[in-house]
Parts: structure tokens; C-alpha cells; sequence
């Protein structure tokens, strides 16, 4: 018989880990949840509270206001993919902007924000039958997913492929200012205390440098497969 899995994708910024993670979501029709999307949602309330910005980090201002942080996915029937709602207004754009950009990695090493996170997401995997994307989804949130998958790509190839995207939505940005903001989200994220972005002992490692998303699927069916029905 065929088994829900649960899939956890992890690795580097801008590797097209939603892209693959969603994919995968559509074909197994398997929930898709983007993690580095809350944590944007987090980061964003920060930011209009004041608690974040230019050389400022309220660390206990975010702590006492957490509570009143409500993280939605809510489907959009028009482009049949669920989007972001932060208290109840949708800001799956404004997340994805460079200002929430620039400051999500350090709202992302307070535990209080993570130890939340976290809370979330096992809450939302327990129905199974699920792809979750993030940095720290094998290792920590679900130590025990039935298949691990660790990404990776050039910084070059990450740089081009985030500024195409930005560029696309209509955003103004600078290629050398996205690829910096790339490198120092890899190392903040891989140095920080707490659930520092690694790859979990038994993921399998993808670099997709040179593969496109239909080659990942065709690389990735058959390990599904194998975990589904046994080899
Ligand atoms: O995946 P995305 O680039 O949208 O994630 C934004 C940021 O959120 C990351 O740079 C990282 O600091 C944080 N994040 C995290 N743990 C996750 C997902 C994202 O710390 N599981």
C-alpha cells in the first residue's frame, strides 16, 4: 500500500528549494509548506513594530509580542497555490522583498521565534502527506521525515537565479547587493547557536546547479518511489 511521507527539503538560500518542494506537493498532491516564509511573516511584523531595522534588534519586544503573531496559508484558487496571510492580510509579496530579506536571518536565530516555528510546523505535519522546505526540517523539526533531502548550487547560479525572480516580480534590485545578501544569509544561518542550518546525517545531498526542475523530478521520482512501496 502507498504510505504518506512526510519530505523534508533543506539547504542553502535561493536554491529553488520551494520551487522543487512544490513540485513535488503538486504531483503527490501532498501539502507544500514554505517554513522560510513564517519566519518572513515574523520578520515583517518586526519590522512594523520597529523591533528590527538598521543597527536596532528589540529581542524582547518580539519575544512579548509573539503571541499576537498568527501565521496562515490560505489557498488562492486563482493561481492554485496557498499564500501567506500575516494576522489576516495576505503579504506573500511584501515578504519576498528586500527589506524583509535583509533582516529574516537574524529574527530567525531567536529561539523564543524558532521554538514557536517549530511548534507550528510539527502541528501542521502530523496529518503526513506533506513537503516542508526550510534550513533546519530534517534536523530539527522533523528529525524523523522518510526522506531527507539536503540542497545545494553554485553562489553564483543562487545570485542569478534570486535576482531573474526579483527582477520579474517587478522589483528594483542590484545583482552584487542580492548576491551578498545571499552569502550572509549562509553564514548566518550556518553559524547561528540554535538549529544552525546543516545537513541532517541521512539526507541525500542535491546540488542542482546544472539541472532544471523537471530534471530534479525525474532524479527525485524514483526515490519516492522506493520510500512509497519499498524498493
Ligand atoms: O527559505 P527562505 O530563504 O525564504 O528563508 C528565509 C530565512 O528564514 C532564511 O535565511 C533563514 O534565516 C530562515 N529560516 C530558518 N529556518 C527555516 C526556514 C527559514 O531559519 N526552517
Amino acid at each position: 500500500m502507498e504510505k504518506k511521507l512526510i519530505i523534508a527539503i533543506d539547504g542553502y538560500s535561493s536554491c529553488g528549494k520551494s520551487t522543487f518542494a512544490r513540485a513535488i506537493a503538486k504531483e503527490l498532491d501532498y501539502i507544500f509548506i514554505d517554513s522560510g516564509a513564517m519566519y518572513r511573516a515574523v520578520t515583517l511584523y518586526c519590522i512594523r513594530r520597529g523591533f528590527v531595522g538598521k543597527g536596532i534588534l528589540n529581542t524582547e519586544g518580539i519575544i512579548n509580542e509573539l503571541n499576537d503573531i498568527h501565521i496562515e496559508f490560505v489557498y488562492n484558487p486563482d493561481i492554485l497555490e496557498c499564500e501567506t496571510y500575516l494576522n489576516s492580510e495576505n503579504v506573500e509579496r511584501e515578504i519576498r522583498g528586500v527589506e524583509v530579506t535583509s533582516h529574516v536571518s537574524r529574527i530567525s536565530q531567536i529561539a523564543e521565534v524558532r521554538a514557536r516555528m517549530v511548534e507550528l510546523q510539527r502541528q501542521i505535519g502530523v496529518f503526513k502527506g506533506i513537503v516542508m522546505d526550510g534550513r533546519d526540517i530534517g534536523t530539527v523539526v522533523f528529525p524523523d521525515a522518510d526522506l531527507k533531502i539536503f540542497m545545494t548550487a553554485s553562489v553564483d547560479i543562487r545570485a542569478k537565479r534570486r535576482f531573474d525572480e526579483l527582477i520579474n516580480k517587478g522589483l528594483e534590485v542590484n545583482f552584487e547587493e542580492v548576491r551578498k545578501n545571499i552569502i550572509v544569509r549562509d553564514i548566518t544561518d550556518e553559524n547561528r547557536d540554535i538549529s544552525p542550518l546543516r545537513k541532517a546525517d541521512d539526507a541525500i545531498v542535491l546540488d542542482n546547479s546544472r539541472m532544471t526542475v523537471e530534471e530534479q523530478m525525474i532524479w527525485v521520482r524514483q526515490i519516492i518511489e522506493k520510500k512509497m512501496y519499498g524498493s
